[in-house]
C-alpha cells in the first residue's frame, strides 16, 4: 500500500549557459526544477515557484550600486532585469534562495550591498579565482565560519572549518548587505559566501556546488535548501 505522495517542492532555476548542473543538483535533492526564462513575468512566476536558484553568469551591471563599469566588466541588461524583479520579490516574501557565484553577487547588490567589479586589477591578491580548465576542479580552499548556517549545512568533518572550493569569477562581495554576514573566505580574503540568518533560507556562495552533483561534496547544501522549500 502505498500513501499519498506528497508534490515535490518547485525549484526555480534562472536561465544560464550551464544550467543543466544546476537542474541535476535539484532533481538529485528531491525538488522539482523549473527553469526560468528572463521574459517570464516576475508577478505570476513568483506564486509559481517555492524557492529561487539564482545562477552564474555575466556581471551585474555596476549602475546598480551606483558605480561606473570597470573596462573588465561585461553585463546583460535582460537578465538583469529579470533577476533583479525576481530575486527582490523572493526576499519580500522571504522565499528560500540559493544564489551561486554571480548569483551571489546580485543577491548582495539586490539587498544592497557592493562588488568588487574585477579582482586582478583591483586587489592585491596571489590567488587565482578564475580556473576553468575543468568544471569541477578545485581552485582553491575557503574557511567556513564557525557560526554559520553554511557551516552546520556543509562542514565536512575531515576538513574542521576548510572546504575545497572550485573559482570561476573575476567579481566578489565588497560591502556585505544589511541584514547579511559572510560566512565562507578565501585564504586571500575575498569573500566566498553570505547569509542572511533571519530568513528561511538565504545563501549565497562564490564557487559552484552544482558541478559536484555526480560526487557530491555538496549535496547537503543542496538538500538543506530543498527542505526549506518544502516549508513553505
Ligand atoms: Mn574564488
Amino acid at each position: 500500500m502505498k500513501t499519498e505522495q506528497q508534490p515535490l517542492p518547485r525549484v526555480g532555476i534562472t536561465r544560464c549557459s550551464q544550467v543543466g548542473d544546476y537542474v541535476a543538483s535539484i532533481q538529485k535533492a528531491g525538488g522539482k526544477p523549473i527553469v526560468l526564462d528572463y521574459d517570464a513575468d516576475p508577478h505570476r512566476t513568483i506564486h509559481d515557484i517555492d524557492g529561487l536558484v539564482l545562477t552564474g553568469g555575466a556581471d551585474v551591471d555596476p549602475s546598480r550600486y551606483g558605480e561606473s563599469r570597470h573596462p573588465a566588466t561585461s553585463v546583460d541588461d535582460a537578465r538583469d532585469t529579470f533577476e533583479f524583479e525576481i530575486a527582490e520579490r523572493a526576499l519580500a516574501r522571504n522565499l528560500p534562495v540559493l544564489a551561486i557565484c554571480r548569483g551571489m553577487q546580485l543577491l548582495n547588490v539586490a539587498a544592497g550591498g557592493d562588488l568588487v567589479q574585477d579582482i586582478p586589477s583591483q586587489l592585491q591578491t596571489p590567488l587565482d579565482h578564475t580556473v576553468d580548465s575543468s568544471p569541477a576542479v578545485v581552485a582553491h580552499k575557503v574557511r567556513i565560519e564557525r557560526a554559520s548556517l553554511l557551516a552546520r549545512i556543509v562542514k565536512n568533518p575531515a576538513q574542521l572549518e576548510t572546504c575545497d572550493v572550485n573559482s570561476r569569477h573575476h567579481q566578489s562581495v565588497r560591502t556585505v548587505a544589511p541584514g547579511f554576514s559572510v560566512s565562507a573566505t578565501s585564504p586571500d580574503g575575498v569573500i566566498e559566501g553570505i547569509e542572511n540568518r533571519d530568513a528561511s533560507f538565504c545563501v549565497g556562495v562564490q564557487w559552484h556546488p552544482e558541478n559536484f552533483h555526480r560526487t557530491g561534496e555538496f549535496d547537503s547544501l543542496f538538500e538543506s535548501f530543498v527542505d526549506a522549500c518544502r516549508q513553505r
